[in-house]
């Protein structure tokens, strides 16, 4: 099998399961626990989280284990919301995950909130102007993503953090292995990102907030996560979470892979076309629509020829509704069902060749045409 879903999810990397099985096995201690066993757990925790902060270039104590990136982002925009009445207003744009609108939404339900999306272009793109025109005195957050599942289109978050002194979230979970998150670099006061997506199982996931920035907690208890995130700590997740960004390849090879593939997808396919950014895009990422085709049945043929990819994001995978990312940036209802996502690390790079030539085969056995 050809795997091309890893914006959905990646495997477990062996050096990962080899770090986080002690604390599955033998040290299987509850970090709050006093004894001998609850010490390694809370000694192994505090390991990961260092190792996390230097990687992001953060203080340890900025960090919160989490169970994923939707938690992540919920505690991210309902936290800093709720604890920080500048205002009633949020910023955030039509591409981003669910994980963030709905958590917009509830807010605009629950508590009042104006939630302003600025417009994406046809690469889903953001004009650092539009989100200016939008930003208001009473503005409390703004949440944009690093970059896009659907799409791979990278943001210059730089561009749009600096336009003004409002606490910024960026769901990091794609970005995060492949392109440069540090708050130094992209200028946000939370980030959040997900273990699954990097190496590390299913389950684990972090966020940042800059030291300063106030959080509510939305889950309440023992007051585990310097009271942030109540509940006994994944130890053995947080373990394999350091390991995985330990151990991350090189996004360069996946880039130079990706730009081969969407050369070759778009000169042999009948009606193929890129979605996102052809350049600002994510290195694992290669997103088309096959005009005429649908989606669906690609991924079956593609299937039956031993390579597994998705139509979009998994979450709204097998719903009927054209994907919300692909109607922003002005793709119609009909070519949007045609949509195909390959994404893929270094490693799975080396199978792009093969995985070209058996899309053309797949988009001319759906649509009887080009053969
Ligand atoms: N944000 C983005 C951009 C994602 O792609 C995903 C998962 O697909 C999430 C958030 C949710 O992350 P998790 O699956 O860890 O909850």
């Amino acid at each position: 099998m050809i795997y091309l879903d890893f914006a959905a999810t990646a495997p477990v990397r062996r050096e990962v399961l080899e770090a986080m099985w002690p604390f599955v096995s033998g040290d299987f201690g509850n970090p709050s626990s006093t004894h001998e066993l609850g010490e390694r757990a809370a000694r192994a925790l505090a390991e990961a989280r260092e190792s996390v902060a230097q990687w992001l270039g953060v203080r340890a104590t900025e960090l919160t284990f989490t169970s994923g990136g939707t938690e992540s982002a919920n505690l991210a925009i309902k936290g800093i919301a709720l604890a920080n009445p500048r205002g009633r207003h949020i910023i955030s744009s039509p591409t981003e995950h669910d994980a963030v609108l709905e958590s917009c939404d509830f807010l605009r339900r629950h508590h009042g909130f104006d939630v302003s999306l600025v417009p994406v272009d046809s690469t889903g793109s953001i004009d650092p102007s539009e989100l200016a025109a939008l930003i208001r005195p009473d503005s409390t957050l703004i949440s944009i993503m690093h970059a896009n599942n659907e799409i791979g289109t990278v943001h210059d978050l730089a561009s749009l953090t600096s336009l003004a002194d409002v606490p910024f979230h960026s769901d990091a979970v794609q970005a995060a292995g492949a392109l440069d998150i540090r708050p130094a670099t992209t200028g946000v006061s939370a980030l959040s990102l997900s273990g699954h997506k990097l190496g590390a199982p299913k389950g684990i996931g972090l966020l940042w907030v800059r030291r300063g920035l106030r959080l509510e907690p939305l889950v309440h208890g023992g007051g585990q996560e310097r009271g942030i995130r109540s509940g006994t700590e994944n130890v053995a997740g947080a373990v394999a979470l350091a390991a995985a960004i330990g151990s991350l390849g090189d996004p360069k090879r996946a880039a130079l892979a990706r730009d081969a593939f969407i050369e070759h997808v778009l000169a042999t396919v009948p009606g193929a076309s890129l979605t996102g950014h052809p350049q600002l895009r994510l290195p694992g990422h290669a997103s088309f629509t096959f005009a005429g085709v649908s989606g669906e049945a690609v991924l079956l043929e593609l299937e039956r020829r031993g390579i597994v990819s998705s139509s979009g994001s998994a979450c709204a995978a097998g719903s009927t509704e054209p994907s919300r990312v692909l109607t922003a940036i002005g793709i119609d209802a009909e070519l949007a069902h045609t949509a195909v996502r390959f994404t893929f690390d270094e490693t799975a790079a080396s199978q792009l060749p093969a995985a070209a030539i058996a899309v053309r085969e797949a988009v001319v056995a759906v649509s009887g045409i080009g053969a």
